[in-house]
């Protein structure tokens, strides 16, 4: 008998391709190298500076890795992430002061309340099963708290707004559904709150020195509509299409955010205005 097609769902794929399934299949299929930009740089030296504080926190009961060493490590991480960008949106001057902010808001204002039962957790389960096809989640989830709080650190340059993550956000759903079917005995927490079948995700955007809160109770309704997306997703994923559907209804389809812009949607107007010009911008 054959054996039954795997597909892998990332997280990152379902944003993705909200923003455009197009753009989702060409960062698959055909990926773009995109310049190492100041924003990305700013994200991933906090991401790390709070992963090595946070495996500290990890094997010593709670206790964060003294500040002097932590300073230390986070120069370094500063001086290689910095010394990496091509693309400098902000100045290296702000872009490093924003780093040392935000995670010192993590080390002082955030850490002593949490214990993490995992840091930078990988998953990969289970989302649907049928005679022919499963379809698999995975990501990795930046800290589970012993408490139960399930949280993801954001650097953006400003507050995101919560009306929108409730209502889109699909990280939340995919983080909630992968704890809530984790074995409790690998994640030594309880997988779903007592006398509650929901769980709460909690973004926490660390935006220049400052951390601002949204929390997303997921449950059993999101989790059944996420498999419904997901079927559509793997679906599409299987089908030999040359190109998906295109969205240019969003922030991300421009030549400022989409490396696809000049061979994609901005093809058709770069004799006209030159590569790398929106129409919108024309004078
Ligand atoms: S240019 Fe627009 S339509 Fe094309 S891949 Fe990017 S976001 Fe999608």
């Amino acid at each position: 008998m054959i054996g039954k097609i795997d597909i892998s769902i990332r997280q990152s794929d379902l944003g993705q391709g909200d923003l455009c399934l197009e753009s989702l299949r060409r960062r698959d299929r055909d990926p773009v190298i995109e310049p190492y930009a100041s924003q990305l740089a700013r994200g991933n030296a906090v991401h790390a500076a709070i992963e090595v504080c946070g495996n500290h926190m990890l094997q010593h009961d709670g206790e964060p890795t003294p500040i002097d060493i932590m300073e230390r490590t986070l120069d370094a991480l500063i001086e290689t992430e910095c010394d990496m960008v091509e693309d400098w949106r902000e100045t290296r001057a702000k872009t490093e002061s924003a780093i040392r902010a935000n995670f010192e808001e993590f080390y002082w204002g955030i850490a002593p309340d949490l214990n993490p039962a995992a840091v930078e957790y990988p998953f990969r389960v289970l989302l649907d099963e049928d005679e022919r096809r499963r379809i698999w989640l995975s990501g990795t989830i930046d800290w589970i708290d012993k408490s139960g709080r399930i949280i993801d650190w954001k650097n953006p340059s400003k507050p995101y707004k919560k009306w929108e993550k409730v209502r889109w956000d699909p990280q939340s759903t995919v983080y909630t559904y992968a704890v809530a079917h984790a074995d409790p005995d690998e994640l030594g927490i309880p997988t779903l709150r007592q006398g509650s079948l929901t769980r709460d995700f909690e973004l926490c955007m660390l935006v220049d020195g400052t951390a601002h809160w949204i929390t997303i109770e997921r449950g059993p309704s999101d989790w059944a509509a996420l498999v419904d997306k997901c079927r559509g997703l793997a679906d599409l994923s299987e089908s030999d299409l040359k190109t998906w559907p295109q969205s240019w209804n969003s922030w991300y389809c421009s030549p400022t955010w989409c490396p696809n812009w000049n061979t994609c949607r901005g093809r058709h107007y770069a004799d006209l205005l030159g590569e790398g010009v929106a129409p919108w911008e024309k004078k």
